[in-house]
């Protein structure tokens, strides 16, 4: 059988050069690099930038008007607009990718981070835009029968998706899970013990409906030597990741992926070690991919 390979929506535009104000804005490239180093089977994807359309759905038009012109602070605190014009690309990245999981099932990736504190009118903890929602909306809006499940393992609360949720009242067409909100440094063991019940999220908030498509944050950041995290090992991580793609597969729930936060640094201030981690999420998921 032709081995299976893993769609990848990469855009350089979506991404900048290390820039002092912007940590790990450039992830997109060296993820897609390494994973092509490390002969991967992916596939990168073109797209095109999410419309003022698109991100007005989840966002307030001033907010999102005001980012993109340079008046309002980015997610990184800064109002350059070299990073502001990486931001439509970004979410559309994650729309691209929940288009092509949807439409075609298994399994598509989007190498993007900061989206979960975007809240729908404010920025915070180097997300801008909500990706995520932007994503979703999109889909909702074409077809509103759609019921969307959001798995958040990152290591912190998403708030901002919380934020927009409730504030477009949007509960019974999104479920959201954010294992940020209950779990912290040192909560490692119960996060595995809970794994499966916050998997298995959206069919019980539905009281038994899978969703049609699950968007996965695959944070880096809950690692046991992340500096903002300290919560997993790399054989948790794993198996986390292992678990929600799996977990897919058998309910036949098509995901889209993202990569989310990651802070460790290697000797050199590179991100080798946050690489590392999320090179083992795309391995687990051509290694789900290509189960028969
Ligand atoms: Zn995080």
């Amino acid at each position: 059988m032709k081995s299976r390979r893993l769609p990848v929506f990469f855009d350089a535009r979506m991404a900048v050069e290390q820039l002092h104000f912007a940590p790990g804005a450039n992830k997109p490239r060296l993820a897609v690099e390494d994973w092509i180093d490390h002969d991967l089977a992916i596939d990168i994807c073109g797209f095109d930038p999410a419309s003022r359309d698109q991100l007005y759905a989840a966002h307030d038009r001033a907010y999102v008007d005001g980012v993109l012109a340079g008046r309002i602070s980015n997610g990184f605190g800064n109002r350059n607009l070299a990073v502001a014009e990486t931001l439509p690309w970004t979410s559309g990245s994650m729309r691209a990718a929940a288009h092509h999981a949807l439409q075609h099932g298994g399994i598509a990736c989007s190498p993007t981070s900061g989206f979960h504190h975007a809240h729908h009118d404010a920025s915070g903890g180097y997300c801008t835009f909500n990706g995520l929602l932007v994503a979703a909306l999109d889909l909702l809006r074409d077809s509103p029968e759609l019921y969307i499940a959001i798995l958040d393992f990152d290591m912190h609360y998403g708030d901002g998706t919380d934020q927009i949720l409730r504030h477009l009242g949007l509960q019974g067409r999104i479920s959201h899970v954010t294992a940020g909100k209950d779990f912290d440094r040192g909560m490692g063991a119960d996060f595995m013990d809970q794994m499966h019940l916050m998997i298995d999220g959206a069919r019980i908030e539905s009281q038994g409906r899978v969703p049609d498509l699950m968007l996965y944050q695959a944070g880096a950041d809950p690692h046991l030597n992340d500096p903002l995290g300290g919560m997993l090992s790399d054989r948790q991580l794993e198996l986390r990741d292992a678990e929600v793609f799996r977990y897919c597969r058998l309910q036949s729930v098509p995901v889209a992926f993202n990569l989310a936060g990651g802070y460790q640094r290697d000797a050199r201030d590179g991100i080798a070690p946050v690489l590392a981690i999320h090179r083992r999420t795309v391995a687990q998921a051509m290694a789900c991919l290509n189960q028969s």
